[in-house]
């Protein structure tokens, strides 16, 4: 009979010459399960995903719950669909100042181009601000925002327009002008292995796009939900964006984005034309059910607030004399190996041995340490031997 590894290779469209082609039967909590008994501890939450560890009760009762009820009724933005309209009252009640209305859509690409969008339509402007290192989605637009060449070189044109800065420098802050529509930026850069920009920066940045009309706006999709210690990472830099994007951990494990503004800011896009963004699936009801329950266990619980806690168990423990730096906000961690070659054997050593890490796209030098949140002390000790053992071997 052919296998599940042949099926992979012969008619999946591959993303990489070397594909990690693990064949994962089932998961839970923190571990993943291979079809022979493999045992995984996952330390990256399939990139900042399972934030609340995988196939929480909660979210699968109300996954199970949707599903008797209906999963698709209408393209988004028509029908009152209680599992979108209650996830996005729930949000707006965390959000601050005027975040209150929330688009929704299926993953973090969209966000990108629905947030940008809204931003060129509101402003009326053309000029559009990223950085160097950034990662904002693979669709043709958040492509053109990217800030590594190398990613873009094979795919132009590109949208004009764009420029890409220097992060976490003042300096190049006067980029930002009336031409301007909109500066996006991750609140914490992670494909770049983890950047922490300085709180006068942020703050900075903040003050430039109000004063020049531009539109800030703050990608959350891998930040948001917890992962560094507060349930939103521009929380840590006392600024509000005019805009924020949301995915990954936001859907529970489902897929599921949104875009978050003003109401007045967002009615640009309902009219001039009408229907100036729509999507099929945005906003899907079963995706919305997970992503609310996901939403409310996370702040019932507060489970972010044990985030810093844990995080600083692994840093007490990962000390080796490999390991340049750490860098982290929370849950969301980057070991700086310094050399690519040597990363990548100690992260293949690690999974040989039952834990499964990765690399950052802009970092390969970094292992990404961002389990679910859920994580325990009991597990975080194995995790932190693992990689202590691997880090010699990989030297020898
Ligand atoms: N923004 C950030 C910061 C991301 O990390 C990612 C995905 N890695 C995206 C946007 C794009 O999300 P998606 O893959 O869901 O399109």
């Amino acid at each position: 009979m052919i296998s599940h590894r042949q099926l992979f290779q012969q008619y999946l469209a591959p993303t990489s010459d070397q594909p990690l082609a693990i064949e994962i039967e089932r998961a839970e909590g923190v571990y993943l399960y291979g079809p022979a008994g493999e045992k995984y501890l996952d330390l990256i939450s399939g990139i900042s995903v399972s934030n609340l560890g995988h196939c929480h009760p909660r979210v699968n009762e109300a996954v199970q719950d949707q599903l008797q009820k209906y999963s698709h009724v209408m393209v988004y933005g028509e029908m009152i669909q209680a599992p979108q309209v209650k996830l996005a009252e729930a949000l707006a009640a965390r959000l601050p100042g005027k975040l209150s209305s929330t688009y929704f859509v299926n993953s973090g690409s969209e966000a990108t181009e629905g947030a940008v969008k809204l931003a060129k339509r509101y402003t009326g402007r053309a000029k559009v601000i990223a950085f160097e290192n950034a990662y904002h989605g693979s669709t043709q637009g958040a492509l053109s925002l990217i800030g590594d060449e190398s990613y873009r070189q094979n795919y132009r044109p590109l949208i004009p327009g764009h420029k890409h800065l220097p992060f976490n420098d003042m300096e190049a802050l006067s980029e930002i002008d009336r031409d301007c529509a909109c500066v996006m930026v991750e609140s914490i850069p992670a494909e770049a292995g983890v950047r922490i920009p300085s709180p006068e920066f942020m703050k900075a940045l903040r003050q430039k796009c109000s004063e020049s009309g531009a539109l800030l706006i703050l990608d959350e999709v891998q930040t948001g939900m917890g992962r560094t210690g507060k349930l939103f990472a521009f929380e840590h830099f006392d600024i509000v964006p005019d805009i924020i994007t949301l995915a990954k951990a936001f859907g529970g494990g489902l897929p599921l984005g949104a875009f978050v503004a003003s109401p007045e800011r967002m009615q640009a896009l309902s009219h001039n034309p009408v229907l100036g963004h729509i999507t099929t699936f945005g906003g899907n009801a079963i995706a919305c059910a997970a992503g609310l329950a996901a939403f409310e266990y996370l702040t019932e619980t507060r489970l972010y607030e044990s985030v810093e806690e844990k995080a600083e168990q692994f840093k007490s423990l990962l000390v080796h004399e490999r390991i340049r730096e750490i860098r982290n906000k929370g849950l969301l961690m980057a070991l700086d190996l310094e050399d690519p070659v040597y990363c990548k054997r100690v992260i293949d050593l690690c999974l040989a041995k039952g834990l499964f890490l990765d690399w950052f796209l802009f970092a390969a030098h970094c292992i990404r340490i961002a389990p679910p949140l859920i994580i325990e002390s009991e597990d975080i000790q194995k995790a932190c031997k693992i990689i202590l053992e691997s880090l010699d071997e990989a030297a020898d």
